[in-house]
């Protein structure tokens, strides 16, 4: 971990949980009626061609390709149209998980805490309209995940808005909106990648090795 490294780092990562039906489904979940928060620590974050290390506490590491949001400028008890407009920048991230203790722990902040548990890609401009970004996560060149915020619970400004009004919303701030269904475990050697897209083209992808 070098100082440049460090700097770039978050205040906070809030994440949200069983934000697609398909995915709540599969993993025998019903959609949440308020969006369901959790927060990764800072410490978690890798950067592309950075390596998931998989502890010896977890048997089943998941990926969780997600549409991450970059948050350029305070939001406290915020609109959702102040919310859009305060999105800087667009990033890929996966939310990897250790899926057998998230189970068994009831709270999140082990399964979800690790060191480099958050590989984050390099930020995007994000598009007028929030809901046409896309998201596909690859395990070894093959196509696991495939989702658009179109098809959210909770659609981005509705998130960023609600979420204001329970912590202030920092600059720098980082908010993973949701995986798609196709979850799936990750072992030694495997290259997973996540890509975040625009239609215009533009695109954040992180690729971590295992
Ligand atoms: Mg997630």
């Amino acid at each position: 971990m070098n100082d440049r490294t460090s700097a770039r780092r978050p205040g906070k990562i809030v994440c949200v949980g069983r934000n697609y039906r398909a995915h709540a489904a599969e993993l025998g979940n019903d959609v949440p009626r308020e969006p369901l928060l959790f927060l990764k620590p800072p410490s978690s974050i890798i950067h592309d061609g950075e390596k998931i290390v998989l502890p010896e506490a977890s048997n089943q590491v998941e990926y969780e390709g997600e549409i991450g949001i970059v948050v350029g400028r305070r939001l406290k008890n915020a609109s959702e149209d102040e919310s859009r407009s305060a999105v800087a920048s667009v990033i890929a991230i996966n939310d990897v998980t250790a899926r057998d203790l998230q189970k068994s722990d009831g709270q999140w902040t082990r399964a979800k805490g690790f060191d480099s548990f958050c590989p984050v890609g390099a930020p995007i401009e994000p598009p007028q309209d929030l809901s046409t970004l896309t998201v596909t996560t690859r395990v070894n060149g093959v196509v696991r995940q495939s989702g658009t915020a179109s098809d959210m619970v909770f659609p981005i400004p509705f998130l960023l808005s609600y979420i204001s009004r329970i912590m202030t919303l920092e600059p720098g701030d980082y908010v993973a909106t949701g995986t798609p269904s196709g979850v799936g475990a990750l072992v030694s050697g495997d290259l997973v990648e996540v890509t975040v897209a625009t239609p215009a083209g533009a695109a954040s992808t992180v690729s971590s090795g295992v």
